[in-house]
């Protein structure tokens, strides 16, 4: 027999960084690159940073782990938008046992989530953040970039909405493309 489920409050990871975590770690944007590999992001790199003063015990985690939360939450992006993607996310989150809380330690009060204690607290965070993102009305859409040999994750908050590249590199890059096919 177990003993009853317990909960551990998500600290929030900015959604910015929970992006670049997918994009720098997850193991699909890596295949899909015509770039060799040079490895995983080291401890000095700009995102190993970002995640160690946004995130509590950023700095603690291994690659590893880092990188199989990634390339779960990629799964989440590379999803259609509707069913498919919906029934992503629901697996996750019966996985990680994700909960909302209220947090009242500000004004207004705020929804915050909580976690199975012995889920992975990085994975849990990233999907926190990534459900606050897809529920945000801001937020126009989400996908992988639509460049080719790249499978960079992107979420659109855009007035527009009209976003499909992970980056502005990714966008000359395909305009650059498709103006030397019109040309041959
Ligand atoms: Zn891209």
């Amino acid at each position: 027999m177990t003993g009853p489920r317990s909960w551990l409050p998500v600290p929030p990871l900015p959604v910015g960084v929970a992006v670049e975590l997918v994009n720098e770690w997850a193991v699909t944007p890596r295949q899909a690159s015509a770039r060799p590999w040079g490895g995983h992001p080291a401890p000095d790199s700009p995102y190993r940073m970002r995640l160690h003063e946004t995130w509590p015990g950023g700095s603690r985690l291994a690659d590893e782990e880092i990188s199989s939360a990634a390339e779960e939450i990629h799964a989440v992006f590379a999803a259609e938008p509707g069913e498919a993607r919906d029934a992503v996310v629901d697996a996750l989150v019966d996985r990680v046992g994700l909960v909302p809380r209220l947090d009242s330690r500000g004004a207004p009060p705020r929804l915050g989530w909580r976690a199975a204690a012995d889920a992975p607290p990085l994975l849990a965070a990233m999907l926190a953040t990534v459900l606050d993102a897809l529920t945000d009305p801001a937020t126009r859409s989400a996908g992988l970039c639509a460049a080719e040999r790249c499978a960079d994750v992107y979420l659109d908050t855009s007035r527009r909405g009209h976003r499909v590249y992970c980056s502005t590199r990714c966008q000359t890059r395909e305009r650059v493309r498709a103006h030397r096919q019109r040309r041959s």
